[in-house]
Order: structure tokens, then sequence, then C-alpha cells
């Protein structure tokens, strides 16, 4: 094994990102730096911490650092570290594959509209092959520390790479970059470092480059035999925050996060007490293409007095805040931590907890000052929240203030909860809500005609997790929410006397009606009764107080899961044409009459037919009798 010079395929999706990469990223050509870069820092991150537990590795020397230097007569470009390296598999499986849960699911989406797939190919990170923007050949000759073998990784990136032995002297990696036709003028000393500069000033190992200076004697610019370093090789967020500049926050958020895009918030702070922590926290502008697989990887990097343990921390953010990004350095946790212990410790429990009110710190100032910034923030994660409603008692009252939804006095989620109450009629007790499948259902609810009559705002719940989320949260500010499609309306104090009483008067009225409708309708309803409820519509279906909304039962059974076969309550509506006529219907007639206005309460509500055809059949009859008279 090793010995032989192999020649094999990259992994479809590869192809397909390295062809769209070269074209849509082109105009941001000088990221290749930053990637490759980002990629070594690593690499020594990741020897660091293997190093804890196999001091061996380090043979050869501790001294971490970057280098980058360039060729003009060859006409290249190389970025070199002392990191961890990658055997010849290693280099086959990182080099050739995408090792993201999601990919193929990623790559279905993109349209083939290249701005729009830019910014797509953006959010899930380009890293180490956005090299073949720049080149049209990459060398890679790595060494795995701990190992005498290095492997050579090459290719033109159109489909196949080639792996063989090769010589290094010590452990790391060497990326050779041979430049395309019209490149040259990135094969400059200047121009190396001007990019360095912008783009990866934050990283913690040292860059170095050889020195160029200008020689007065010879009248140009020439190399030194003595390396600097271009940047400042401390760990950022170590840094005091008035000696960080907002681009270089932004810098480090993409090395961080492999994000494209810029963040938008981030919170930074030095915490002492009982756990000592650095915590640097990002708001991402966007989703990451994976928010909602459940096999994401999410989380921040943990480090430990600088040293870096691990990627994707989970344990430190819970899970409603999994699009969070960022750095948590502790001062405390022991160097050889692992996934295990972090699940038990109690000092990870305490960071966690301080980070999370951080965030929602973070969160809440955007709201109030940012609103804009927060209207963004709203429409990528506002879900991802909302199942801290559920997931997170101890702060739910903190996150209810931070929710955002549309009303029927405004059609986008904008709306807060104590923007509802500020609004909130005289006499109003309750908050009202309705929950449907799509703001335009909720809109046209007949379960709302009452209160556009009466001026009354209801909030329109239209997510997937709101139902779940409403078992959770009963009440706000002390006052009760109360769904207009459950149980027998009670209006309070927003009814007056008169209404009232002229409700008692129509339900003794309809007394027959309501019972030759129920009789009729047998098995399918549980109840049925008149209502003042309706102004347009002849009848609606809700649900008994306590149980289960029609909306939620169907959610449930589409995803599969159980739900209770409640029967609907029929409402009709004593002030319709339609409802008044039917008191003069033959028994045969007012049977056919009744499932006909069900069936059309049901459809009103976003509900299915358990029976289309016979709904279909009746219509029909009717319109044919309409149509003799
Ligand atoms: P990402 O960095 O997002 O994982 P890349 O495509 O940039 O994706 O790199 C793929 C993998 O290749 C890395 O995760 C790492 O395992 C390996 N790799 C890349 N560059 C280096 C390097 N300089 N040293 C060691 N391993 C590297």
């Amino acid at each position: 094994m090793g010995a032989i010079k192999e020649t094999l395929g990259f992994q479809a999706e590869v192809k397909q990102l390295l062809h769209l990469m070269v074209h849509s990223l082109y105009s941001n050509k000088e990221i290749f730096l930053r990637e490759l870069i980002s990629n070594a820092s690593d690499a020594c991150d990741k020897l660091r911490f293997e190093a804890i537990a196999h001091p061996e590795l380090l043979e050869g020397g501790a001294d971490f650092a970057i280098r980058v230097a360039y060729d003009k007569a060859a006409r290249t470009i190389t970025v070199s570290d002392n990191g961890i390296g990658m055997s010849r598999q290693e280099a086959i499986e990182h080099l050739g594959t995408i090792a993201k849960s999601g990919t193929r699911e990623f790559f279905a989406r993109l349209t083939g509209d290249q701005q729009k797939d830019a910014q797509l190919i953006g959010q899930f990170g380009v890293g180490f092959y956005s090299s073949f923007i720049v080149a049209d050949r990459v060398t890679v000759i790595s060494r795995r520390a701990g190992t005498s073998e290095a492997v050579k990784w090459e290719s033109d990136g159109s489909g196949e790479f080639t792996v063989e032995p090769a010589e290094r002297a010590t452990r790391g990696t060497d990326v050779i970059l041979h430049l395309k036709e019209g490149e040259d003028e990135l094969l400059s000393h200047w121009q190396l470092k001007s990019i360095l500069t912008k783009y990866s000033d934050h990283i913690a190992t040292k860059i170095r480059m050889r020195k160029e200076e200008w020689d007065k004697d010879k009248n140009a610019y020439v190399v030194r035999d003595e390396e600097e370093t271009v940047n400042q090789a401390n760990a950022l967020w170590a840094r005091a925050k008035a000696d960080i500049t907002d681009e270089q926050y932004k810098e480090f958020y993409k090395h961080v996060s492999h994000d494209f895009g810029d963040p938008l918030a981030w919170t930074h702070n030095r915490v002492e007490g009982k756990q000592e922590y650095i915590q640097l926290l990002y708001i991402p502008g966007r989703a990451p293409f994976d928010l909602w697989d459940r096999n994401n990887r999410h989380g921040v990097k943990l480090y430990v007095r600088r040293v870096f343990i691990m990627d994707d921390a989970e344990q430190l953010m819970p899970p409603y805040l999994r699009f969070v990004r960022g750095v948590i350095d502790s001062n405390d946790l022991p160097l050889n931590v692992s996934r295990e212990i972090l699940q038990e410790s109690r000092d990870v429990r305490a960071i966690r907890e301080g980070s999370t009110k951080r965030v929602l710190g973070l969160l809440e100032d955007l709201a109030e000052n940012r609103k804009d910034d927060y209207a963004k923030f709203w429409a990528e994660f506002g879900q991802c929240l909302k199942e801290g409603i559920g997931d997170d008692a101890a702060n739910r009252e903190r996150i209810a203030r931070l929710l955002r939804f549309a009303t029927t006095a405004s059609d986008t989620p904008s709306v807060s909860f104590a923007d509802y109450v500020g609004r909130m009629k005289d006499k109003q007790k309750a908050i009202y809500y309705l929950a449907a499948d799509s703001l335009a259902a909720a809109q046209s609810s007949p379960h709302l005609e009452i209160f556009r009559k009466k001026g009354v705002e209801v909030i329109l719940f239209t997510d997937r997790v709101d139902e779940w989320m409403l078992t959770f949260l009963r009440e706000f500010d002390g006052k009760e929410l109360v769904s207009v499609a459950k149980g027998d309306l009670d209006l309070g104090e927003l009814a007056d006397a008169q209404e009232k009483e002229a409700q008692a008067k129509v339900a003794d009225e309809y007394k027959d009606l309501v019972a030759r409708v129920k009789q009729a309708l047998g098995e399918r309803v549980q109840d049925v009764r008149v209502t003042l409820r309706l102004t347009d519509s002849p009848a609606c279906v809700v649900a008994d107080r306590d149980a289960m909304s029609q909306h939620l039962q169907r959610l449930l059974k589409a995803a599969g899961q159980k739900a209770p076969d409640t029967k609907p309550i029929l409402e009709l509506n004593p002030n319709h044409p339609l409802v008044q006529r039917l008191k003069y219907e033959s028994d045969d007639k007012l049977g056919e009459w009744a499932a006909l206005l069900l069936d059309q309460a049901v459809l009103a509500e976003g509900g299915s037919l358990d029976d289309p055809a016979g709904f279909v059949k009746r219509v029909n009859t009717m319109l044919l009798d309409a149509a003799a008279k």
C-alpha cells in the first residue's frame, strides 16, 4: 500500500463545487489565501491538541508557524504549515470528498443562477477547493505527525486527482498553487502581504514570509534571507476589545464559522468569578444550509487557555441556539476534557447558562436598537428560537419577548407580545390568536370575523412549531393566550350587554334547528350550536377549549404521528340567510344542507374532507336546483 501512483475521481459533489466556485467566486478570488491559511492554522491547532496526550508527536519542535512564499519564475504560491499533516488515506478522503451532512441536499438546491449560487456556495464553505479559482494545478505534499512517509496529492481540478509517495523532511503540509495564466499580479510580496493583513491577521499562529526591502543601491526590492511575521499572531478573542476593529471581528467570524458572509452581530466578554472564561459569540447573517438537519454539527469552538480543544462543542450552547458560532476559551477546564466530560460537567453547565444569557442579551439589544437587523435575524432563525420556549423554561419569559409574528394588523412577522399588549382594547383581557397552515389561510379564516368587526387584533401563528410552542406558553404578562378557534367564544367585556342578550335570545330561537342539524350530522360532530362570532360566513368549526385544535391534529397526522380524533363542534351563524332558510327545510333536505355547511366549514379552516366526492355531488345538486328555479 502506498508505494504506487493512483489516479482517483472526485466525489460528484466536489466536481460540481469546483465548477461552480471557479465561475461564481472569481470576483472574490483572493479568498483562496484566507481559506488555505485557515486550514493551516486548524492543522496546527489539531496537533497542539493531540500532543497533549501524545507529546512525542511534537518531535521536531513545538514552534508552530505557517509560511507563505512565492516563486516568480515557476509562477507558484506555496502555503506551508508544520501542523498535523495528512496520511495518504486522509489526503484521499479530505481532498477528494466533502464530509458534511446534507451535502447532497445542498447541491440539489442550487439553481444554476450564478449570483444566487455564489451566495449559497459561500454559505456552504469553500475551503481548500477555492485554490482552483486562481490555480490550474494544485500540488499538496503532506506528512502526518508521527509518521515518516509523505504523500503527494495533485490535481488540475477537472475531475480527477493523483496520489503517490513523496518526501518531506518534517511533519506538516505544503499546498503549492500553479497559477493560471493572467494571475501573475499575485506573485508579489506586497500583494500577498496585503491579502494576509486583510483576511488573516486574526490567525493565532504566526504567518511568516521572507522579508523584502527596498535596496537603494540596486534601485529595486530585494529578498532578504530573514523572515518576518506578518500577522499579530495571538488569539483575537484574548485581545482587549478596544484593540480589535470591526473588520477583524468579521474576518475572525469567517474563520470560525466557515461562512462567507458577514455576521449580523457579536458579543465579546471576559467572564470572571467562579468560572473564568472568554466568550466571543456571533449571530450569523444567514442560516447555514443544514440548520434543520438533525445530524448537523453545531456549537462553538472550545479552547482551554488558548489551546484548541474541539470544534462544535454542542454542550456549550442549547440546541435552540445552534446557529450561534464563535469561541469559548475556559481558564478552568482540564486540557484533556472530552465530549463525555463536557456532558456531565457542572462547570460546563455554568458556562452554557452564562453564554445563553449573553446571546439572549445580544438579541434583546438588536431587537431594541437595530430593528432592521433584528427582522433579518428573525427571518433566518426565528423558528429555532421558538424551540427555546419549550426547551428553556428558565428563560421562557425573555424568549417570549423576543418572538415576532404576523397579526390581523400586520402581514409581516414584526409584532411582539409587548406591541400587541400595548394595543389591546380597553376591556380586552386576553391575547387572541389563530393557528393555521399559512398566512393566507389564517387571514381568510371565518373565526376572525367578529374580531375584525370589533377591531380586536389577533395574532396569526403559521409556523409548524407554533402549536407545540403554545403548549408551553399559556400567558404573557399575566394575560392568557386564547385561541379564537377553540371553545365557546367568550369575548368577556368586549361584548356589550345587548349582544349578550341577543345571543341568549337567538340560542333559544334556534334550539329546534340546532337539535335537528345535530341529529342529521350524527357521528360527524361533537356538538352543534349557534354563534355570534361570524358575520359573513354561514358556519365554522371549532375545537373544545382543552382539546387539541383541528390544525394541530392535521400537523401531527401529516408528520406520521398519532393524534386523537376529536370531532369538531359546528357553529352556525343565525344571521346568515342560508342558516335562516334551514328552518323551513324538510328533514331530507336539511341533512344535505347540514353536511354541506360542515364540509365548507372544514375547508375554510384548511382541513380536508373525508368524502370530497360526496361534497362535490351535493354542490352540483344544489346548483342544478338553483338553475331550475
Ligand atoms: P474544511 O476546512 O471546511 O473542513 P476543506 O475543504 O478546506 O474543508 O478541507 C478539507 C479537510 O482537509 C480539512 O477538514 C482537513 O482535514 C484537511 N486539510 C486541509 N488542509 C490541511 C492542512 N494544511 N493540513 C492538514 N489537513 C488539512
